[in-house]
């Protein structure tokens, strides 16, 4: 048998260690470097591009190692929490050049994608969420919380929505009890993590027992009963609580005094917007790198902090569906557009706010440093301005605002009082409160301090006595004060200097008296550190104590801020205050897209060309949009979107007149897209998409549908396109805007009442297209590809060949309905065929919604004349 080599005792403190923390990439601190042994080692050297090494273990083995400086850690630990891996860190715990031997090393934090709090690890517009899931019998419950500021929800709804509200939600990691035994065609939340979005993480199932989970709510938040949270009945997501705070008390070593109680909330709460619409909406995220200012986030983000950013993208991702709700946050938006002054000053004064939110966190979870402590004092010596101003605005929302926004001026004053102006951001590099705050530690700065006036005095001292006038006094963390003499003077060195250290061009020393002072000095700098870092962490749990006073104003300042800059972008771009109508219509009179009106004109292009979009229940339920390529349509489809959101998240809308209903959902279905990886063909995405939308919408949603169909042969997409269309106006009644270029759609119009034809409009012009950009009632001619192709430069021989081929199509199109070879399903009958039954349909649910006995005989006359009508294609226009 091999015999194993000799383990090393700093190898077996490692051991030690990465023994508590199997699942986590261990960073094993070695002097100046943090190393990653074994198989951490090889997949941080892959993950952090560094080099591999080797440790010698005894004579016959070699343990793969990497490492990285210790003083730019910070980097590396975003790196490895971005591409999910939970970090344990295993740092010394004793001053290295006082320890006799070994120093001592253990795990000091661990980080995990979903619980780290450090500023610079997080994105500062971002939430940063941490959710658990806890799923049987078909329902599940879910709950989330974000250590960095302290938000904590919960909700429970059936096990098959769960993918969509994890996905909406975004949380960097999920918990899940381990060996989850899921039913059969159950889908495990593996499968639903597309790109691994998320960390899934898993955790011992009991942590997911519910009279655990329900008394550690009830310690944590000093509770008799969870009822007041409005949890009875809700016990997969109390479960789901529970590991929640289980994990982050095993991950966090900390009281969290700053998270939120819990609050419920349903799914119904807010209008759902899954990955895909938000995606092809771009309502945070750019499509395309290159473009990081197309989203509805950077146009709508005049937030002077970063708390305020986070809650305008909350709004923006979860646009509200309570009336009343949205209308508080539109009368403040109002009253800030109308007040200027007030809006300006409010910027000026929020501009001086640090993240209040995260600094919190930091303090309770024991990771704040000294400037995060100035910076949060800082902060809140702009709380009163800030208070005076919002009360000068006539707002509800804003009064109801204030109720929660405390002055905080004892806790300002006592983070003023202890910390020093501009302190370090290491609390070990001293100079971290202030003069005057604490007696005993101004008597320690004072003796350091003449001390050293006196070693001042000493070297001039010494350089007077001995004649050499190079001579100096310096100190070092080995060797400690030393006088230092170059080699050419050292026959100038009295009796009484001891030699201490000999280097190649100097000689140091030192004397009796330098000695004395130098224990004096260093004695007092340690009780400096020790009594500065007592003081430090004795303010750090005073601040603590007030957590959830800060955290309320915290939030009601991020609300503040965030109705601020909603008025600020609406005064700006002309936007005006929508309203809801009860008679379920859209109806948007000169609206733009918030977008591509502000980039026309920063480019000063183009006059973005307002639109009116109407939408009902009745006759104008489905838009078939046709229309020339590039004119608009897509734009249009959008923005009808953008402005119902913007609408429900409480924003002021870009239009003249905005009269809307509360849609419940919005679904898009644009472009074409493939997802290789997980081995979807564009085809098959675009059919998924469709899919969700068939099986999801209902009547208060709004579809964007661009296109349907255009991956695969044009009579399948055709047929599809058609079927679709059919199936939203019969069954499922969503207001929806239909762009395509499938021309045949078009005669829908004329089956179905609800459908009705738009076009943008286009003319040409001495051989030019000119986009005209105007929404038209009515059906287009034709596309325009072949021009819209000259235009993106294909070259001219292929243009004049398309164009001879379109000729000849259209000529044969027009004569030969009974060409041998075009397949049997591309004859106009057949197109009628197709549309006959969809006609059918229609007319079959006519006929089940007749109240018969209310029917009159004229009426049941004309009703049989108008389905006759419809029934007889060939009275048809096309
Ligand atoms: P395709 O059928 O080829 O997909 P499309 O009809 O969907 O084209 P869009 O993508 O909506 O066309 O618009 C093309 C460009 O036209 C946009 O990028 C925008 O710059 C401009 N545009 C669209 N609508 C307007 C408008 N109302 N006013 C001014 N410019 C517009």
């Amino acid at each position: 048998m091999a015999e194993h080599p000799p383990i090393t005792p700093v190898m077996q403190q490692y051991h030690a260690a990465k023994k508590d923390h199997p699942d986590c990439l261990m960073l094993f601190r070695l002097g100046d470097f943090f190393e990653f042994f074994y198989d951490d080692a090889v997949t941080a050297s892959k993950d952090l591009q560094i080099t591999l090494t080797s440790r010698q273990r005894g004579k016959n083995g070699s343990i793969p190692m990497c490492g990285v400086p210790a003083q730019t850690v910070q980097g590396y630990l975003a790196k490895l929490l971005e591409k999910g891996h939970r970090v344990a860190i295993c740092d010394q715990i004793e001053d290295a050049r006082k320890s006799q031997g070994l120093v001592k090393r253990a795990v000091v934090r661990v980080l995990t994608p979903g619980t780290t709090s450090d500023l610079d690890l997080l994105k500062a517009n971002e939430n940063n969420y941490l959710a658990a899931v806890h799923a049987l019998n078909g329902t599940a419950g879910m709950a989330y919380v974000d250590v960095s500021t302290g938000e904590f929800c919960l909700t429970q709804l059936p096990e098959i929505e769960i993918t969509d509200l994890l996905l909406s939600l975004g949380p960097k990691e999920v918990l899940q009890a381990q060996q989850v035994s899921l039913l059969p065609g159950t889908q495990t939340l593996e499968s639903n993590n597309p790109n691994n979005r998320f960390t899934l993480t898993e955790v011992d199932s009991w942590t997911f027992d519910f009279e655990y989970a329900e008394q550690i709510l009830k310690d944590k938040f000093n509770l008799h009963t969870l009822e007041g949270l409005g949890l009875n009945g809700y016990p997969h997501a109390v479960s789901a609580a529970g590991a929640l705070l289980h994990y982050l008390k095993e991950t966090q070593q900390s009281a969290l005094q700053h998270l939120d109680q819990p609050r419920f909330f349903q799914q119904k709460d807010w209008m759902v917007l899954d990955p895909v619409t938000v995606r092809h909406l771009e309502l945070v995220q750019p499509q395309f790198k290159e473009t990081p200012r197309s989203t509805l986030f950077y146009t709508l983000d005049r937030t002077s902090t970063s708390m305020g950013a986070r809650r305008l993208r909350n709004w923006i991702l979860h646009p509200s569906l309570h009336g009343e709700e949205i209308e508080q946050r539109l009368e403040a938006v109002s009253s800030l557009c109308r007040d200027t002054i007030v809006r300006s000053e409010l910027e000026r004064e929020l501009l001086y706010l640090h993240d209040i939110e995260r600094l919190l966190a930091r303090v309770t979870l024991g990771t704040a440093n000294p400037r995060d402590l100035y910076n949060m004092g800082a902060s809140f010596l702009h709380l009163p301005p800030l208070r005076q101003l919002a009360s000068r605005l006539n707002s509800s929302r804003v009064t109801a605002l204030l109720g929660q926004m405390d002055s905080l001026e004892d806790v300002c004053q006592q983070i003023t009082k202890t910390i020093a102006e501009e302190p370090p951001i290491q609390l070990n590099d001293g100079g971290v409160i202030a003069r005057g705050y604490d007696e005993e530690l101004d008597q320690l700065r004072d003796i350091s301090g003449n001390s050293r006036t006196v070693i001042a005095q000493l070297e001039r001292n010494e350089r007077r006595n001995t004649g050499i006038e190079s001579l100096k006094v310096r100190y070092n963390s080995i060797f400690g004060y030393f006088i230092e003499v170059s080699k050419s003077n050292l026959a100038k060195v009295p009796d009484r200097f001891t030699r201490k250290q000999t280097l190649a061009n100097v000689e140091r020393f030192s004397t009796p008296e330098l000695k004395e002072l130098e224990i004096k000095v260093l004695e007092a700098e340690e009780r400096i550190s020790t009594r500065e870092a007592e003081l430090f962490k004795l303010l750090c749990t005073d601040i603590a104590a007030e957590a959830q006073r800060i955290r309320t104003t915290a939030t009601a300042i991020a609300e503040l801020d965030s109705l601020r800059s909603l008025s600020q972008v609406a005064v700006e771009n002309d936007y005006i205050r929508p309203r809801f109508s009860l008679n379920g219509s859209i109806q948007v009179e000169a609206g733009r897209h918030p977008v591509v009106e502000r980039m026309l004109d920063q480019e000063g292009s183009e006059r973005f060309v307002e639109n009116d979009t109407y939408l009902d229940n009745d006759n104008n339920l489905l838009a078939i949009i046709t229309g020339p390529n590039m004119g608009g349509k897509s734009t249009y489809l959008r923005q009808t979107a953008l402005i119902v959101i913007m609408a429900q998240m409480g924003s002021f809308v870009p239009a003249r007149k905005a009269f809307l209903p509360l849609i419940d959902r919005i679904f898009t279905r644009i472009g074409a897209s493939d997802n290789l990886a997980l081995g979807s063909s564009t085809f098959m995405v675009e059919m998924t998409e469709t899919s969700q939308i068939l099986n999801t919408a209902t009547d208060r949603s709004l579809i964007l549908l661009d296109e349907i169909g255009r991956g695969t042969s044009t009579y399948d997409g055709l047929a599809i396109a058609w079927a679709v269309a059919e199936h939203i106006h019969n069954r499922i009644h969503a207001k929806t805007l239909f762009a395509t270029h499938y021309h045949e759609l078009t005669v829908l119009a004329d089956a179905l009442d609800g459908i009705f034809n738009l076009h943008v409009s286009a003319r040409q012009s001495g051989g030019k297209l000119i986009f005209l950009r105007r929404i038209e009632a009515g059906k287009a001619d034709r596309s325009y590809g072949i021009e819209v192709a000259r235009l993106a430069g294909v070259p001219q021989i292929v243009i004049s060949r398309a164009q001879a081929v379109l000729t000849q199509h259209e000529n044969e199109e027009s004569t030969h309905q009974d060409a041998q070879d075009i397949p049997e399903r591309t004859t106009q009958e057949n197109i009628f065929g197709l549309l006959s039954e969809g006609v059918t349909e229609g007319i079959t649910e006519e006929i089940r919604n007749l109240d018969i006995d209310k029917l009159r005989p004229i009426e049941a006359l004309s009703l049989l004349y108008e389905w006759q009508q419809k029934l007889d294609p060939a009275d048809e226009e096309c």
